[in-house]
């Protein structure tokens, strides 16, 4: 099992084309969402639980949480939290991405008070930057490992690569034996998976291997 994970939507172009991927290829992933985002676009946010994929929190306006104060943490969260709770029922858990994937200890202890997860990513191939179909391809497909999560942007910016690559990745990996699940799905079966422990920064899901975006 691995975990696709989308960042930055939903957005009005780009998310629908990665859901049509996702359902061709009886895929399920998880998106990290944008609160205000949600509020533009919720009528995508009903499709993506429709479908069977899982809703996480990317904060309400994708800011930088390390120097925000207390309270303004806890209301970028919240704020979009409760948003994701109009749409997803339990059973779920609270999982957290901070944008850029900046965090400290401070990050970790606020979220961890609020019973959020942290979710970082294993596979990161930078495809907000547009480096190439083929590259996003490669660098998502190099040292892949069971138990992985995969960073990629479903918006942001052109998203386009993002798509093509989606549609070789996918298949490509089914053929390898590889299932594309919900972070949900993969955090049950996560006692298995040791690496997803192995970072030494406890509770943390994934690790990021850029310095951050
Ligand atoms: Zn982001």
């Amino acid at each position: 099992m691995v975990a696709l994970t989308f960042d930055d939507g939903p957005d009005p172009v780009y998310t629908p084309k990665v859901l049509d991927i996702l359902k061709k290829n009886h895929a399920k992933a998880t998106f990290f969402l944008i609160g205000k985002h949600m509020e533009e676009y919720p009528e995508i946010v009903t499709r993506e639980v429709r479908e069977g994929h899982e809703l996480g929190n990317h904060t309400y306006s994708h800011v930088v949480l390390l120097r925000k104060s207390k309270s303004e943490f806890q209301e970028e969260i919240n704020k979009t939290e409760q948003l994701i709770n109009e749409f997803q029922r339990p059973p779920k858990i609270n999982i957290l991405r901070p944008p850029r994937g900046r965090i400290n200890n401070r990050t970790v202890f606020l979220s961890h008070k609020l019973h959020f997860e942290i979710v970082l990513w294993h596979q990161d191939p930078g495809d907000w930057a547009q480096p190439g179909v083929s590259r996003i391809i490669r660098r998502v497909l190099s040292g892949i490992h069971k138990g992985d999560i995969i960073l990629l942007h479903d918006a942001g910016g052109n998203q386009k690569q993002t798509v093509a690559a989606l549609k070789v990745i996918i298949p490509l990996l089914k053929k390898r034996g590889y299932r594309f699940v919900t972070l949900y799905e993969l955090l049950k079966y996560s006692k298995k998976y040791d690496r997803l422990y192995n970072f030494g920064l406890e509770n943390i899901l994934g690790k990021p291997n850029t310095p951050y975006h």
